[in-house]
């Protein structure tokens, strides 16, 4: 069935106005963003909402790219293509422009929003991957204006759940800026513009030795949420960066995942990509930090 069950639809048009539809409609009313994720899964009747909440004439509050020295800001409803194009954002987390230009295609690019990406808590999320591996806050606004703050970790509650509760709107991502950064970004996908197989996320900064100060890598499409490996950052830090370490968080990216097999690839065959990836992008993560 690929249309969806009727539905009423409100447009709000400020933040805290869409709150307080969502305090009054309860859970049977639902935020629309971009409706990528969203409107498919109610054609299909996956799910089913009496009350759709626009969230679209919020761009101008909640649309933005902010950069400032020890940090980065982005607003919830910005959209895929405004981060592919953001040079500002590339220059201090080319990550972000990496992994936009593999996610689907310009019509869902044109539309879809960073808030909907991390919402919809797909495990195959590529923006849920970026800012795990960054280590990203997320800015959850509820009744009365109170703020919450939560990590990637606090955010995923679950597949296809989060920690934004009844009444409550993601409305920012907080990304820590440090000195002597480099970050990348590599997916493996059976078509362009396909959801992941599996891609993988790395950040790492280097001390003034040139060593491994800290260094992240985040996975997507390999377990129930994308997920950090901490056990990669352990082995990682203090080191001189190099072939044998890149292996060898390859290895702990593919014991520490748990991948599923499906229409997209055996278990194993993740597990090999996790590995794989891992190491790609730690690679030239080093070498964006070096530069
Ligand atoms: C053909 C196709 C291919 C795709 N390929 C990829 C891909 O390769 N990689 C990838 O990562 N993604 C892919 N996507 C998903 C795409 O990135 C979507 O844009 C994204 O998943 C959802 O963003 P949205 O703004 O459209 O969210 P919506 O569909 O509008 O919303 C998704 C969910 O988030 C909630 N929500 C939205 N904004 C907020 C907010 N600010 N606060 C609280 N809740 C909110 C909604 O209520 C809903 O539950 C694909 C989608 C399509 C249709």
């Amino acid at each position: 069935m690929q249309v969806p069950a009727p539905f009423e639809y409100e447009r709000a048009t400020t933040v805290d106005q869409a709150i307080g539809l969502l305090e009054r409609l309860g859970s049977s009313a639902r935020l629309v963003a971009g409706g990528h994720s969203l409107l498919p899964m109610m054609k299909l009747r996956l799910a089913n909402f009496d009350y759709l909440i626009d969230i679209n004439d919020l761009h101008a509050e909640l649309g933005y790219v902010r950069v400032a020295q020890d940090e980065v800001r982005i607003g919830a409803l910005t959209r895929h293509r405004e981060l592919l194009e953001s040079d500002e954002l590339a220059a201090v987390l080319p990550i972000f422009r990496e992994a936009e230009r593999v996610i689907a295609d310009p019509v869902v690019r044109n539309r879809g929003t960073l808030g909907g990406s991390l919402c919809q808590a797909d495990p195959s999320e590529d923006l849920s991957a970026v800012c795990t591996t960054l280590d990203a806050s997320c800015v959850i606004r509820g009744p009365g204006g109170a703020e919450r703050v939560v990590t990637m970790e606090e955010f995923y509650v679950g597949p296809y759940e989060t920690a934004v509760g009844d009444g409550e709107i993601l409305t920012e991502i907080r990304i820590p800026l440090r000195a002597g950064g480099g970050s990348a970004y590599e997916k493996v996908e059976r078509r362009a513009g396909d959801w992941a197989v599996v891609s993988a996320g790395a950040a790492v900064w280097l001390d003034g030795d040139g060593l491994i100060a800290d260094a992240r890598v985040g996975l997507a499409a390999v377990g129930p949420n994308t997920t950090g490996i901490p056990a990669i950052s352990a082995a990682l830090r203090g080191h001189e960066p190099g072939e044998e370490l890149y292996e060898r968080a390859g290895e702990i990216a593919a014991q520490s995942c748990r991948p599923a097999t499906d229409q997209r690839g055996s278990a194993d065959y993740k597990r090999h990509l996790a590995k794989e990836l891992t190491g790609r992008t730690l690679r030239r993560a080093v070498e964006r930090a070096r530069s």
